[in-house]
């Protein structure tokens, strides 16, 4: 079923920071790992700290570092003493040290370490290692059998410490990746070879959160380790009759509209078991799904809505940062197994939109919920309190102070981004998967050392230059995406143009002999796009939940919306804010887009919902000396659009149909993360 080769493993390991070896002998690829499942992934992950932000994410990353994600553990008492089994007088504390705490403080500690490896902070990596190494030593001075959960004897986690036990699973092979620290694959081993495959179901009714969430840390442990204990359990627990007749469904895009953060973290598990499995109907499970998020739930920023539950389509619908973040991991494993650059486009849609509207500019709060328009900083509906009432949409240090999860998960963002913007190939090459400015220390060829520096202001701007250095001259393909939305790539060698068109996956391959000092040049012409949709009810799944109210929500509707896209990045009115709880007084937003004016003269198709829009205009100027995300754009957008007395309510944020507004005006537009109020999903004016 799979190959497996133990006798000639080799592991080598340095710290955070450089590269991490872990390969068996010739022809095994580069960064293959000790067992691999017979259905190869596309994509081989280089180790955290391989690929280091640079440019405008690097000070964004900086920015987290100096705030939430270097400081939470001096915010919160979950976040001071989670995992470190002693008992936490807070809201879903167990006496044991279990409970709420262990999944919100695992969320963080992954967060903040995986920064730390991709920033190359010692104190940020030792700062957490002091946390995390007591586990691992708890671990591997106990019983086999034990838990990460080591200090309660003989206990098996099960239903919310099960998936509080994944999400420190996660951090744990991040630490072992980073670190080379066999001490930490013990450990896991330790735990996963003798874990209960009984570990959970895939429901998605409720609220119910799963341990079967720990198959991602089994299946990491398992391919670094080879011990088959651990994919048996991983094996069978997909195999239980009950997850088989929960996902029976998924792949005809049939799912019950449940919690959304479960959802994200849940869909992507039949598709992690299938390259061991092989049995296809995993893969489709989750592609099923995918589709029905996109059918029914997603939002303009690239993730679906969740307040708590999948809410459908809707201007003042709500998204959990936890969904953001489960939406990129879940992603860049599907990315990771089936190669396809649609996963890419997908990643960037989310994390330049999706990622940086949550959370200040400073990185020192942050809030639970975005919405696509933002009026107010406390959420509505305020007179009918619901998931978790108007402190869902409020700035905080703790983003909701009741419910500390998204505060927790926010810190994956960025380092999940970075840590997966450069992946190795099976053929001992790279691949450039997700763009952004970057330097990556990486093996290619016959494990040559290859530095390739990545200098951009993409998404901010079009052009992209990567110079390679390579140890010494070596031969090795290097694969460039083309995003999805690009019409007319331009690729070029030492000046040189290149074929630009792109295979199935949307890549293309540059397979040559590199020498240091070459330099590749992409240019991704970027277009205006308008994309059209409609607000659509509530599911009926909340209702009880949070006694949402009135009933009209849950009444079917199909009311017009469109929205500005350009490259990756969503665009959206801006009102000005004071600090991200208040907006300036008297700002004007009440526009319907002219999307009849926006798609004059505009050729071609439609694609997927979105159609070109030549008379919406692009202003670009240079970039700050400091990214931090300002209103004051260096890339602004103006398009037609009409004023119109817009009355819009929690109920009903948009108009029932395209409306003919009192006078014709040009507004200007910045990108979506940009904002901390702003209307990014229009009423759409009447030809
Ligand atoms: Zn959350």
């Amino acid at each position: 079923m799979m190959s497996c080769n133990r006798s000639v493993r080799r592991v080598a390991g340095w710290l955070a920071g450089s590269v991490v070896l872990l390969a068996a002998a010739a022809p095994a690829a580069n960064y293959s790992r000790v067992c691999e499942p017979q259905i190869k992934p596309a994509f081989l992950p280089l180790p955290p700290g391989a690929v280091e932000p640079a440019g405008w994410l690097r000070d964004w990353a900086v920015a987290a570092r100096q705030g939430i994600t270097g400081h939470l553990d001096e915010y919160h008492l979950t976040f001071r003493d989670g995992w470190k089994g002693i008992s936490i007088a807070v809201p879903g504390g167990e006496a044991n040290g279990a409970g709420w705490p262990l999944e919100q403080c695992a969320y963080w500690l992954d967060g903040a370490l995986r920064l730390g490896f991709i920033l190359h902070d010692e104190a940020l990596v030792q700062k957490i290692r002091a946390r995390l190494d007591p586990v691992v030593d708890g671990v591997n001075k106990a019983d086999f059998g034990t838990s990460l959960i080591y200090w309660r004897k003989g206990y098996k986690p099960e239903g919310f410490n099960g998936w509080a036990h994944s999400q420190l699973g996660r951090a744990m092979v991040a630490l072992y990746l980073g670190s080379g620290d066999k001490r930490v694959l013990d450990a896991l081993v330790k735990v996963y070879a003798d874990y209960p495959s009984a570990m959970g179901k895939v429901p998605l009714v409720q609220c119910e959160v799963t341990g079967l969430c720990n198959l991602d840390a089994m299946l990491e442990t398992y391919s670094l380790s080879g011990d088959r204990r651990i994919l048996d359990r991983a094996l069978a627990a997909m195999a239980q009759p009950e997850v088989v007749r929960d996902i029976r469904d998924w792949a005809k895009g049939s799912l019950p509209p449940g919690h959304m953060v479960v959802i994200y973290e849940d869909i992507r598990l039949p598709a992690l078991v299938y390259p061991w499995s092989g049995d296809q109907r995993q893969l489709q499970a989750t592609l099923g799904a995918v589709k029905w998020l996109d059918q029914n739930h997603m939002l303009p920023y690239g993730v679906a809505s969740g307040e708590e539950f999948a809410s459908g389509v809707g201007a003042l619908r709500k998204t959990e940062t936890c969904d953001v973040t489960a939406m990129l991991l879940t992603s860049s494993w599907m990315y990771r197994i089936q190669g396809d650059g649609d996963w890419g486009d997908r990643m960037e849609r989310a994390f330049f939109n999706a990622g940086a509207a949550p959370i200040a500019r400073d990185f020192k709060t942050m809030c639970y919920y975005q919405s696509p328009n933002r009026l107010r900083a406390d959420s509505l509906p305020c007179e009918q309190p619901h998931s978790p009432g108007p402190a869902g949409t409020h700035f905080h240090q703790l983003g909701c102070p009741s419910v500390l999860c998204c505060v927790g998960a926010v810190n994956r963002i960025i380092p999940n981004y970075v840590i997966h913007m450069w992946m190795a190939t099976r053929d001992d090459g790279l691949a450039a998967t997700l763009y952004g400015p970057s330097t990556v220390n990486a093996l290619a060829g016959p494990r040559v050392p290859v530095r390739l520096t990545t200098t951009t202001d993409y998404p901010f701007d079009e052009n992209i230059r990567i110079k390679i250095e390579p140890q010494q001259q070596v031969a090795f393909p290097l694969y460039v995406r083309i995003p999805g939305w690009c019409q007319q790539a331009e690729i070029r060698v030492n000046g040189d143009p290149l074929p630009s068109r792109p295979d199935d996956n949307r890549f293309v391959k540059i397979a040559r002999t590199w020498s240091a000092g070459d330099v590749v040049e992409l240019k991704f012409p970027m277009a205006p796009r308008i994309l059209r949709g409609f607000e659509t009810e509530f599911p009926t799944a909340d209702r009880g939940y949070f006694a949402f109210e009135p009933p009209a929500v849950f009444k079917p509707r199909r009311f017009p919306y469109a929205s500005v896209l350009y490259g990756p990045l969503l665009f959206a009115l801006p009102i000005a804010d004071v600090d991200p709880n208040t907006p300036v007084k008297d700002a004007r937003w009440q526009f319907a887009l002219d999307v009849p004016r926006c798609q004059e003269a505009a050729g071609g198709k439609p694609r997927g919902g979105e159609a070109l829009a030549s008379g919406i205009s692009v202003q670009r100027r240079s970039m700050p000396a400091h990214w931090d995300w300002p209103l004051d754009s260096p890339l602004r957008l103006t398009a037609p659009a009409q004023a119109f007395d817009w009355k819009p309510s929690d109920a009903q944020a948009l108009p029932e149909r395209p409306v003919t507004g009192d006078t014709r005006e040009t507004i200007r537009l910045v990108p979506y993360g940009c904002t901390k109020f702003r209307i990014s999903m229009f009423p759409v004016a009447a030809p």
